[in-house]
Formats: C-alpha cells, sequence, structure tokens
C-alpha cells in the first residue's frame, strides 16, 4: 500500500503543540504498522481548515489520489485533514471511488466506503466545525464583555501605557500631556513630531515620530477613560490621563486646523518664525522646545541638521534660546523706528483703504468676542456646549479674517501708528499679526551664530545671552 502523508499545524485545540514533523513522523509510524510504504508526503503551515483558506498541501493531495498515486492516507486525527463538513463532502467524493482509504492516529481508520463509516466521519466533522464556530462565539463574547468591562484590549501597547494597559508609562504619561497641550495651543502635529524627534523621544515602537503618529496617539479613547471595541466606547477601568473637557478642546482644535488647512493646523504663534536663519549654513531655523538645566522646557531656535524623513537639511550647530533673540529684534525695532529712513519706508506704503480698514475693525470686535465668551463660559452664564460652538464660530471667523488681512497687506506696510502713541505702546497693544507685519516690513532676515568661548558671562536684560551673535539684516 502506498500511503500520503498529510500534516497540518494550526492554533486550535486538537493537535496544538503539536508541530507538523511531529505529526508526520507519528504518520509515519502509523504507515509501518500497517505495513505499507510512504510515497508522498503534504504540509500546510498554519492554515487553519476551517477558515476555508487555500491549503496548498491538501490540494496537492486530492490531486495525488485522483491521479492514482496514492492508495490510502495517513493523518494524524481526522481535524488535521478536514473540519468543515463541505470538505469532507468533497473528500469523500474524490476517495470513494478510489477506494483510497484514510487512517489517523488519534482514531484508527475513517472508513468512508461504508455508510456508517461515513456518518461517523461527517458526525466528527460536524462537531469540529461546532467547535470552531462556538470557539469563535466564545472569543467575540469574551472580548465584548472585557470591552463592557472597561479592560484593556491587550495587543500592542499604546503610548503613555504600560503593556498591562492599565497604568501610565512613567516617561511616556507627561510627553502624552505635553503634545496635546501643545497642540490645542496652537502647534502642527509636524511642528511637534520634529521637536519629539529633536529631544530623540522615539515612539512606543522605538522609531521616529511622523504628524501622523503624533495625531494618533493625542486622539487615542484610552488616554480619556475610554476603550473601543468595533467602533463603540465603553469606560474603561483606569484612570484617565487627560480630563474630557481636554479631549473636546483636542477635537475642537483638530476640526479647527482641518476647517482651515485641510488636515494641517495654522500655526503661526511666534513672532519671528520664518525670519530667523542659522549663521553658519544659512538654513531656515525652527523653533523647538528645548530641555533647560532644570528639566523644564522652553523654546528656542534652532537649527536642524535632518528633516522628519532623515534628509539632510543643515549644519545642526546653532541652537538659541527664543526669548533673548526676540527681545533684542524687538529693541533693535523700536530703536530704528525713530530713524528718518525707517518713518520714510513707512509712511512709503498704500494708505489704507476703507475696505482694509473695515477688515481690521471687524478682527479688532472679532478678538474681543473670543474674549466675551471666554468670560461668559468661565463666570458660568455659558454651559459647555454652547461655549464650544460659540468659540469654534468666532475662531474660525477671527482665523479666516486674520488670513485675509495677511493676504491684503502682506506686501505692505501697515505699521500705522495711532496718533498719540507710541512705538513702543503701539507695539504693546497690537496683536501677533500686526507685529508679524511690521517685522516683515522692517527686517530681511535675522541670522544666529553660535556661541564662542566668554559667551556664557554675557549679559543681556535677565539672560545668559551675547547680542554679537545676532545679526539683523533691514529691508531699509
Ligand atoms: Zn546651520
Amino acid at each position: 500500500m502506498k500511503f500520503a502523508v498529510y500534516g497540518r499545524i494550526s492554533r486550535d485545540r486538537v493537535g496544538a503543540g503539536l508541530g507538523v514533523e511531529r505529526q508526520i513522523a507519528d504518520c509515519r509510524e502509523l504507515v509501518r504498522a500497517l505495513s505499507g510504504e510512504v510515497a508522498a508526503v503534504f504540509r500546510d503551515d498554519d492554515i487553519s481548515a476551517y477558515s476555508g483558506k487555500h491549503r496548498p498541501g491538501y490540494e496537492a493531495l486530492l490531486e495525488a489520489i485522483k491521479n492514482r498515486e496514492v492508495d490510502a492516507v495517513a493523518v494524524w486525527h481526522q481535524d488535521r485533514l478536514l473540519r468543515r463538513t463541505i470538505d469532507l463532502e468533497n473528500y469523500i467524493e474524490v476517495c470513494q471511488p478510489l477506494n483510497v482509504a484514510t487512517h489517523t492516529v488519534k482514531a484508527g481508520q475513517l472508513d468512508l466506503t461504508t455508510p456508517a463509516g461515513r456518518a461517523v466521519a461527517k458526525t466528527l466533522a460536524a462537531w469540529a466545525s461546532y467547535e470552531v464556530e462556538t470557539s469563535t462565539d466564545r472569543v467575540k463574547a469574551a472580548k465584548l464583555q472585557a470591552a463592557k468591562a472597561g479592560k484593556s484590549s491587550g495587543g500592542n501597547r499604546a503610548y503613555g501605557w504600560l503593556q498591562n494597559g492599565m497604568e501610565q508609562h512613567p516617561d511616556e504619561a507627561p510627553v502624552v500631556r505635553e503634545i496635546i497641550k501643545r497642540f490645542i495651543s496652537g502647534d502642527s502635529w509636524n511642528s511637534i513630531a520634529l521637536d519629539l524627534n529633536e529631544r530623540n523621544i522615539p515612539t512606543a515602537k522605538g522609531k521616529m515620530w511622523t504628524a501622523i503618529n503624533v495625531s494618533n496617539v493625542a486622539q487615542l479613547p484610552r488616554h480619556y477613560g475610554f476603550r473601543s471595541h468595533n467602533g463603540q466606547e465603553y469606560k474603561a477601568a483606569w484612570e484617565p490621563l487627560l480630563s474630557q473637557d481636554t479631549r473636546e478642546d483636542l477635537l475642537l482644535a483638530i476640526k479647527r486646523g482641518q476647517a482651515i488647512h485641510g488636515k494641517r493646523t495654522y500655526a503661526r504663534k511666534h513672532l519671528l518664525t520664518g525670519f530667523i536663519f542659522c549663521g553658519v549654513c544659512g538654513n531656515k531655523m525652527s523653533i523647538i522646545n528645548a530641555q533647560q538645566r532644570d528639566g523644564s522646557y522652553s523654546p528656542a531656535f534652532n537649527c536642524r541638521k535632518k528633516d522628519h524623513r532623515g534628509q539632510e537639511v543643515g549644519c545642526g550647530k546653532v541652537k538659541r534660546k527664543k526669548d533673548p533673540v526676540e527681545d533684542l529684534v524687538i529693541d533693535c525695532i523700536m530703536y530704528r523706528l525713530d530713524t528718518p529712513e525707517l518713518g520714510e519706508l513707512l509712511a512709503g506704503g498704500e494708505a489704507e483703504t476703507p475696505e482694509l480698514k473695515q477688515l481690521m475693525r471687524d478682527h479688532e470686535s472679532q478678538s474681543q468676542r473670543l474674549q466675551e465668551i471666554l468670560s461668559l463660559y468661565s463666570t458660568g452664564e455659558m454651559d459647555f456646549n454652547e461655549y464650544k460652538v460659540a468659540k469654534t464660530t468666532a475662531q474660525d471667523r477671527l482665523e479666516a479674517l486674520g488670513r485675509e488681512l495677511e493676504r491684503k497687506t502682506s506686501k505692505r506696510t501697515v505699521a500705522n501708528i495711532p496718533a498719540g502713541q507710541t512705538v513702543r505702546e503701539a507695539w504693546e497693544k497690537s496683536d501677533l499679526m500686526w507685529k508679524r507685519q511690521l517685522v516683515d516690513a522692517l527686517i530681511e532676515k535675522v541670522l544666529i551664530y553660535p556661541k564662542q568661548p566668554g559667551d556664557g558671562k554675557a549679559r543681556y536684560k535677565q539672560w545668559i545671552f551675547n547680542p554679537d551673535r545676532v545679526e539683523i539684516r533691514w529691508k531699509a
């Protein structure tokens, strides 16, 4: 008798932990005991016979039977061969006309030639199907139950949390808080990703951050005390990392960003972003949150060596605290504004059109509106939902006005100092947009040079800072 031996490994109960090689060795033993010879060996690795996935080894076995290359089949258990009743029907159809017998290590001969034998085989297959189906149901039910109980779903570790899913990660949880706080206050996902990479803070998988990663981490329901299951959210059993209000604010900020720039966020919150360049390589410097000696973070201009794709963009040799640079530039502007040349430059701008005046008035009143909304909410005259709607509407309007103003006035000076105000007073009273326009009117670029020996002793106002390492290139 020429035997075909078939082995299959999968994660199911019968034969669990039994490797294909072991199954095949047992089958060879069986064939020897039956005084047969092994003519062919077929195997499938880790493919469940139930899932209906294509099983190349099994297909080849059927071919070998049809071609009369074998007279009998040896398997470890019927489960290995057939789990679905439909498989069995098919198998019987192939084997019966050729009188091919099937022997199993565990249960003896599977007699498919008599009605009684086939009934046994069918019953076995039916039970196997039943077991798989109920175990799938059991798994589903158990998962839903775990979700309702708010238990962690297991799987990959979420950033900010320990593997058990219940406790916060001591180093990562503060990063999660930082990410969300910064996005709400106007940073873009991209700038946060760049900054985390700059600070050598890796993702949960030890990789570099991308804008998408950062956005995904910020929006994980688990931070806010929820766990999701099949698109539903359930109250989690763990302590939330952040409040529900923070989540609302985040959603609002995301919505705002999407309304303005597709998926990107409108983030221009620093006076000198875009004006500062590296004195060594000429790279435009970006703003990062640099860690101070006391462990806190404060913004700094930084020449990035590589962008987030790893492409070289700069020398990476220059970094300077933002605040003293900004103060220095403002002081210089105030000083320069007193000179006749600058007065002429400013006066040389086109006169404001009525339309522009109206825009600026609208912008101003919209800013006030936003302040009002905030005070109404803080005094309890507005509930959170009303506040959300009002705030979004006002912010959207304000930002739309801001963009329109910036577009209309981009190449022109708007630094008209109102009568009776000094430049300094006008500066203090104006918003960031006005200030940036003034900077744009006056300054071509600001270059920052590397520190030199002795700079540690240099003082500028409250900072350890040497103004000589900053060069302002004026437009006039
Ligand atoms: Zn550089």
